[in-house]
Parts: structure tokens; sequence; C-alpha cells
């Protein structure tokens, strides 16, 4: 009688813990942010901007694929990225557009073709993912509905139209509240901000962020290479700079996909 008791108010206390760790949890969530991903596999360009990400105190995510061809220095790159408080996201095994394989092969056969392979991989190398970016940012809601029994939050993507406003694309804003139920955020391209190809966008981005700030949300950006030069899609040091100083300067907290609920 005495011991049912007693584990009867452990388990109480147990769960009173777990309650209170939970609100905890969720006080520590801002009352607005901004979620910057980078893709594919440029952790070589990415590694050499930790100092800058340090220097306005700003956490991002990195989505990578073909992690099972990645050498041991470029693991190494990533673990230093984890390190350094940012986070490593699945990108898919082979970088394959999720409609056109679940349309040919099944919902099945991409989870195990595309899927497990790179969770099991970035598990075993210590980088668990809970988040994954689609490829192309190609997605249906019933793809999304499977994905999220393996991860917590998805990204999809969004492009701007030339004439919208960024703070416009009601897509890539999500309200804080409402983080939790929303499955998959979508984000909108940052790559070439302030360059002759898009000179207008740093305007627009910081724009988006005051938007982000005034209304209680996260607005979600998404880039590839930190670099002048690329290879590939590319977002320059400068420009990155330029963006992470004005989060800093409007107080606008960044998140990393492993900080969302
Ligand atoms: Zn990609």
């Amino acid at each position: 009688m005495r011991l049912t008791l007693l584990l009867l108010c452990f388990s109480l206390f147990l769960s009173i813990a777990s309650a209170a760790e939970k609100s905890a949890a969720q006080k520590a969530l801002p009352s607005s942010g901004v979620v910057f991903t980078f893709d594919d596999r440029n952790m070589d360009q990415w590694v050499k901007q930790i100092p800058l990400f340090r220097k306005h105190n700003a956490k991002v995510t990195f989505f990578v694929d073909h992690f099972h061809t990645l050498k041991p220095q470029q693991i190494a790159r990533l673990k230093k990225l984890q390190d350094a408080g940012h986070t490593i996201g699945c990108h898919g095994v082979k970088h394959r557009k999720a409609v056109d394989y679940v349309r040919e092969h099944g919902i099945e056969r991409y989870m195990e073709d595309e899927i497990n392979p790179a969770v099991q991989r970035m598990t075993i190398a210590g980088l668990k993912p809970t988040a994954f970016a689609y490829p192309s940012s190609s997605r249906t809601p019933e793809i999304d509905q499977r994905l999220l029994k393996t991860f917590r939050h998805l990204r999809g993507g969004t492009g701007l139209p030339p004439t919208q406003r960024m703070r416009d694309l009601k897509p890539i804003f999500v309200p804080v509240d409402q983080i939790k139920a929303t499955g998959c955020l979508i984000g909108t391209g940052i790559d070439y901000a302030g360059t002759q190809k898009r000179p207008h966008y740093l305007t627009e981005i910081k724009d988006a962020m005051d938007h982000a700030k005034q209304q209680s949300e996260i607005v979600i950006f998404y880039a590839h290479n930190i670099s002048d030069k690329g290879p590939g899609h590319h977002l320059p040091p400068k420009a990155l700079e330029e963006i992470l100083a004005h989060a800093q300067q409007i107080d606008l907290p960044t998140l990393t996909y492993d900080d969302l609920p």
C-alpha cells in the first residue's frame, strides 16, 4: 500500500516535471522570429560563415542531400556547424522531386529510396534530422502527411512574383502560436539578394522581417551557397551580413528547425 502510494507520488512528480519542462520550452519560443535555411551540399562554404553567424547571434538550418556521398571531412564540417548551434536537416538521398517519384513508384518506395536511408545515415553520424526540405519544393499535402511521421516539420517553397512585395507573400509567414500545427513551412528564395540579378531583394527581405516582427509571426527564407560566385545558386556573404544585422537591429530572433515546437 505504502509502495503504491510512493509510486503514485513519483509518477505525479514526473508528470508535473514534464509539464513544467514543456511550458518552459513554450515560454522559450519568442514572440516572433526568422527562419533561415540553406540547401544542398555547400558545407565547405557554409562552415566559413560560422563567425558571421556568431557575430549576429544567428542560428540557421542547413538541409543536406546525397549524405552517403559526403567525405569524412564534409561530415566533420556539418558537425562543426551543429556544434556551433545550427541545425542539420534532411534534403533527400538523391535530391529527387517528391511528386514525380511518388507518382511513378508510390509513397512507400519514396520513403524507402529517398528518405529512410538518409535519415539512418545521418543519425548514425550524430546528425539526426528532425526536419526535411523538399527538393525543388515539389510536394503535396498527402506526401506531407506521410513525411510528418518521420519529421517534426518540413519546408516547401514559393517564388516571389515580380509585381508582389515579399511582405504580401502570405505562405511564408506563420503566427507563432500556429507553428506547432503547421507541419510544412513555406519559404521564399533569397539567393542573389543585393546583386545585379536581384538588386531590390535586400529591401524586400528587411521589410518582410519588419512585417513578421509587427505581426508576431515567423518568416521563412531559403538560399543555397553562401559565396560571391557560387558554385550554384548563392547568397553573397555581404548580403547575408546585412540581413542578419537587420534582424538583430529590430530584435527579431533567428530560429532553427530544431527550435520549433
Ligand atoms: Zn536542393
